[in-house]
Parts: structure tokens; sequence; C-alpha cells
């Protein structure tokens, strides 16, 4: 079994809103590059983008939404929500596309063919069940969850996120489930998009418990972060997760453009380090990583490879 699959190829970089947009056209060559720099084909084995289905976009999205979007992209006018996420030409396609290698990447980890993963530009956070939000069309993640429960069979399933934004999409989704555990580290929503992710949400009903809110302050950096995952580290054990998703959101960087948190690239490979050694004792080492936003290309490229590393960096049996 090898390390960590990487899922490369340029297709997976048509998931983007044009040149005048936050999530433009270069963040996949940004991390490519970086990628390349580093030499990580020779750590890590590389696998193809795939395209997901429509009965697989239909394991967490309503066929409704699901018709709107192709309908949307076919014309490429005007926006998919209240003006954030453009209703781009072949939007549809690209984000199956960035969907169906999220599943690749879970369907490989839980064959055996990788201990871990890892998929750039993935990790659309805010996508809810019938609709588009904050530059997410189909919600990778949630899409993740489901094929974990429905085709493989799992039920507790740990999502961490340490994207700048609150992973609303995904939380709100599943915050009635208690199999669900969320660990979510995100700049306090009185400052910045989408305003939600307080301490005191939990879950609802007999799901209170089951996650875990680290709102941080504007301008907060790696020792806050760092002292708050400890606590972090007490409740992934508790739980007991059979599977690992990541969001690695690279946004939640210093110096990113449209956020204040002012972490280093360095806490995003400390952090995959820590969760894979936690998945090695937990769930036979199963973490899946997906990129999540990040609007500074330096930072996206850095903190993206560091995340690889930390995968790989954690023991291999
Ligand atoms: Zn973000």
């Amino acid at each position: 079994m090898s390390a960590c699959c990487v899922f490369l190829g340029e297709a997976l970089g048509d998931y983007h809103f044009g040149e005048s947009h936050p999530f433009g056209p270069h963040r996949y060559a940004a991390f490519k590059q970086e990628f390349d720099r580093r030499q990580l084909a020779k750590a890590v084995h590389i696998m193809a983008p795939a395209v997901a289905s429509t009965q697989e976009l239909a394991l967490f999205h309503t066929p409704d939404y699901i018709d709107t979007v192709q309908r949307m992209s076919q014309s490429g006018a005007g926006y998919l929500d209240g003006g954030d996420t453009p209703a781009r030409r072949g939007i549809f396609a690209a984000a199956a596309r960035v969907v169906g290698t999220t599943l690749a990447a879970v369907t490989a980890v839980i064959d055996g063919e990788c201990r871990r993963a890892f998929v750039p530009v993935a990790g659309l956070h805010h996508a809810r069940r019938d609709a588009a939000a904050g530059f997410c069309v189909f919600n990778d993640c949630g899409v993740a969850i489901e094929a974990l429960r429905q085709h493989h069979g799992l039920r507790r399933v740990l999502y961490v996120d340490i994207d700048a934004h609150h992973g609303d999409g995904v939380f709100y989704s599943f915050d009635d489930d208690p199999d669900l555990f969320i660990v979510d580290f995100h700049e306090d929503g009185r400052y910045l998009y989408p305003g939600t992710g307080r301490e005191n949400e939990t879950g609802r009903g007999e799901a209170a418990g089951s996650k875990l809110n680290v709102p941080l302050p504007p301008d907060a950096g790696d020792a806050l972060a760092l002292s708050r995952w400890e606590k972090c580290e007490d409740f992934i054990r508790r739980v007991q997760p059979e599977f690992i998703l990541l969001q690695c959101g690279a946004d939640s960087v210093a110096g990113d453009p449209i956020t204040h948190l002012r972490l280093s690239v360095a806490f995003h490979g400390e952090i995959a380090a820590r969760l894979g050694r936690l998945a090695d004792e937990l769930c036979a080492g199963r973490v899946v990583a997906m990129g999540g936003g990040g609007y500074n290309l330096d930072n996206l490229a850095l903190a993206w490879n560091n995340v690889i590393e930390g995968l790989l960096e954690s023991k291999t049996e």
C-alpha cells in the first residue's frame, strides 16, 4: 500500500470563476508548480481526476438543485446564489469533476490502495443540499460523507475543517447527525462570512456534543490555534472515528486577501501530521484531505504541499 495518493490533472483547475474573481483560474497551477519544485511525485502515488455521476451528486444534493446547476451552466449567465458564485459556462462539469475526484480519493483509501489521499481544489464546504454558496457549487465533502455511509458501510466519520471560513454547508447539513463528528477552526463569524460557527453550537437534538466549533479572533496566529487544538485531540480520541476528512483551506494563513487570520503555512502541515498519527491510532490511518479555500496563490501552494508532507510524515506501518 502506498502512503499517500495525490490527485493531479489540469482538468481539476477548470473549477474557477474567471480572472477577476478571488476563486480564479491559477490555483491548481500554483499548487502543482510547488509540488514539482519539492519533487513530491517521487514520494506519493499519483492518480487522475474522475467525474461524479448525477446519481453520485444526488447522494447529498437535491435533484432540483442538480438540474438547476446543469441548466444555468449551459447559459453561463447570472449567479447560482445571491452574488458570490457565478454560473460560469461549464461549471456543472467542473464541479462534478471535483466531487468525483474526492469520491475517488475516498475509494482509494477504503480499498487500501493508499493510506491517505490529497485532492487539490476540492473541499467546497459552503454548498448546501439545495443551494450554492460562497464559491461552492457542489459540496464534495458532503457527498463524500454520504458515500462513506451509503456505499462503504461506515457510520462514524470525522470532518475537520481549518479553512478561515466556517464549513456551514457541512455543519448544518449534518447538525442533527450524532455520528458525524466535526472539528471546525475558523475566523469568528462576527468578522467573516458566513457569520456562523459559534462555540455553543455543538449539534441539535441527539447530536448535541458531536460537533466542536473553534472560532478564532481575527489576527490569531499558530500559538493560539495550536493551544485550542489540544482539546480537539481528546475529543477525536473519544469519538473514535472510522474515517477522517480534512478540509485544509489556506485562506487561514496570514496574507490572504479576503480573511484576517494570521496562521503560518506550517500550521497546515502540523495539523495534517497530527491527524495522520490520530488516524493511525484510531482508524487504520484513513485520511482524505481536500484543498479548500485560499486566495493568496503563494500561501495555497505552500500550505497544501505542507499538508501532503504532513500526511507522509506520520508513520506508514
Ligand atoms: Zn474559506
